[in-house]
């Protein structure tokens, strides 16, 4: 069974790339069995890589995490070695994107896209306004609060509001970070290699990989869903929601619904115990 790990990493990591902040303090984490190592500094900056060579075998940062984690073996037969991911097609992906696929939040900070981060106060505040409402409306209200006993200028409100609230504010932000990941995630579909054609498969590996947020992601798949799940996903995440499109496309569209029905049957030992 998977278990997600989180390990400090050695001293001295690699300097944090983030402008100015050059920690090389960083802790990792391993959410899923196919999904990519994410490393954040100090200053909660995330990196993320999704080689998971390079932490097994005689790899750079073998031995970091525990077998259980990345797979003590390399995988064996054709089929599985295309669930690899590619470090740079996934960088690519997500260099592209502008926003998540699943959700359409654009991130606060975009690691290849320095012109579409958040850069000033009134950049934050926009942001949380059009896509975290929630957290905005409690932002004003904590802001009027405090106005009532002292001036909070523009660029001070972050040190007056309550520090819980503030920690939202970092998290919701942090969250919006890009990842590249496919519309059926690997894990769902590592079970069912066999039942797919190789079209199928190339398919799912090449086709379906998307840019979606880490608050979309994190432990998604970890939830077993239907065949009409993906499909909605695949619509949402490929097609931006639009389903005549979608099934226009019918060579893809039979694909989908291939590779859709093949995951919606995958077992994991995650979701027996559940059961
Ligand atoms: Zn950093
Ligand atoms: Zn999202």
């Amino acid at each position: 069974m998977f278990a997600p790990e989180l390990i400090d990493l050695p001293d001295p990591w690699p300097a944090c790339r983030t402008a100015r902040c050059g920690s090389s303090v960083a802790v990792a984490r391993i959410d899923a069995p196919y999904g990519p190592v994410v490393v954040t500094c100090e200053n909660g900056h995330y990196r993320t890589y999704q080689k998971k060579g390079d932490f097994r075998g005689r790899g750079r940062y073998a031995r970091l995490f525990s077998e259980a984690a990345v797979g003590a073996l390399p995988p064996r037969t054709a089929r599985e070695r295309r669930l690899e991911p590619n470090e740079r097609r996934c960088a690519e992906i997500v260099e592209d994107a502008e926003r998540c696929a699943l959700c359409g939040t654009p991130p606060a900070e975009h690691p290849f896209r320095p012109d579409l981060d958040l850069r000033s106060d009134r950049d934050v505040w926009a942001w949380f306004q059009r896509w975290r409402p929630q957290v905005y409306a409690e932002l004003r209200e904590a802001v009027t609060i405090v106005q009532q006993r002292e001036q909070v200028t523009f660029a001070g409100w972050r040190l007056k509001i309550p520090a819980a609230l503030r920690e939202r504010v970092v998290e919701a932000l942090e969250e919006s970070a890009l990842q590249a990941d496919h519309v059926v995630p690997f894990a769902r579909l590592a079970p069912v290699l066999d039942a797919l054609t190789m079209r199928e498969l190339d398919f799912a590996v090449h086709q379906l990989l998307v840019a979606i947020c880490r608050r979309c992601n994190d432990g998604r798949w970890r939830t077993a869903l239907v065949r009409e799940d993906y499909l909605r996903e695949y619509v949402r995440a490929v097609h931006g929601g639009d389903e005549r499109m979608a099934r226009a496309d019918t060579e893809r569209w039979q694909l989908m619904e291939s590779v859709a029905l093949a995951a919606a049957r995958a077992r994991l030992v995650t979701d027996e115990r559940s059961a």
